[in-house]
């Protein structure tokens, strides 16, 4: 490859240190040129130690003519971020003789083990996140509605050193905690519900991701029960986590111990994920994944089990792979808990 073409802004953050919303980059091995608009030409001279071209129109073309002047001849895209427009402009506009190959994930790849700075900045967003749950749950009464408590919890956010929350924040009670990635409505948190929460906060850039389900007065031994399963579900799969592992072994370990309560049919989702500048990222922690576990990556604990018209319940925390195991970043209490 002459030159690789990195349009993902995420991406662009992590080669750059650029944090706007219109930019991209082309990397020879002998230089890096940042592209951006003139909105950004005060920020990216702070951000960036990187040739910064600052352009007043589309970006493509300054990238376009970039390529042409210095003689590129194969240029690496990234083949699931750039979107088909920019590519037939570039296919349509470069000059015969330039080959586009698409690249899969050259970037995320470097990503997914963090380096110690990234780890600080992890660490940080875990702990306002949780932060934020504490105080948000304080208020938490009965009658509240669900998107009563989610604006609080986002407000707790910010209010303990967040930028935002890295994802539109889900609050499910009842019934409406089958659904894994339900939207908070207007409905009443009542008595003698279950709570699901996930939540995840971004700071300095960086996501943090936890679930919680709690119990509203008083919880039912039946509920009781499976959130004991779940919890030992995910113990199970925190566990097997250590580098070395590839990481379809934590979810399997979660599986194994749901279906030992016939719960396993009720596990829909893979068991985690990585997260970093954004909240999805590789590695996913899934049944067949192949991928080997590195010290330093960041990932997600979450197994859950969701019941049509019943409820559901999830626990996720957000954990440091480490040489012989991992660390448990989040320091929210997973012990059955009642409001
Ligand atoms: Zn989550
Ligand atoms: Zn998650």
């Amino acid at each position: 490859m002459d030159a690789l073409l990195v349009t993902a802004l995420p991406n662009v953050r992590y080669l750059s240190g650029f944090t706007g919303s219109n930019a991209a980059i082309l990397l020879t091995p002998r230089e890096a040129t940042l592209f951006t608009d003139p909105r950004y030409t005060i920020q990216s001279a702070q951000e960036c130690d990187c040739r910064v071209t600052i352009t007043k129109n589309h970006l493509l073309p300054a990238v376009e003519s970039a390529i042409s002047r210095r003689k590129l001849k194969r240029i690496g895209i990234e083949r699931d971020r750039l979107t088909f427009q920019a590519y037939d402009f570039l296919r349509e506009k470069l000059p015969l003789g330039v080959e586009i190959t698409p690249i899969t994930a050259a970037v995320e790849t470097l990503r997914m083990v963090k380096s110690p700075e990234e780890i600080t900045r992890i660490r940080r967003s875990v702990n306002t996140n949780s932060k934020a749950f504490t105080a948000a749950l304080t208020r938490l009464r009965p009658g509240m509605s669900e998107n009563d408590l989610a604006a609080e919890l986002d407000f707790q956010m910010r209010r303990h050193g967040a930028e935002g929350s890295a994802f539109e924040t889900i609050v499910a009670s009842g019934a409406r905690a089958a659904l894994p990635h339900a939207r908070p409505t207007r409905n009443r948190i009542e008595p003698d519900q279950l709570l699901l929460i996930d939540m995840g906060a971004t700071q300095d850039g960086y996501a943090s991701d936890m679930t919680r389900t709690v119990f509203v007065g008083s919880a039912k031994s039946e509920w009781k029960r499976r959130y004991r399963a779940v919890l030992e579900a995910q113990l199970a799969a925190i566990a097997a986590i250590r580098a070395g592992v590839a990481a379809g072994k934590p979810d399997r370990e979660a599986r194994r111990v749901l279906a030992a309560h016939g719960l396993d049919k009720e596990f829909t989702h893979s068991t985690g994920h990585g997260l970093g500048l954004e909240i999805h990222e590789p590695p996913r922690i899934g049944k067949k994944e192949t991928t080997i576990l590195q010290a330093g990556m960041a990932i997600t604990v979450e197994p859950g089990i969701y019941l049509k018209d019943k409820g559901g319940i999830r626990i996720e925390d957000t954990v440091l792979v480490t040489e012989s195991g991992c660390e448990i970043l989040t320091p929210t209490t997973k012990d059955l808990t009642v409001f």
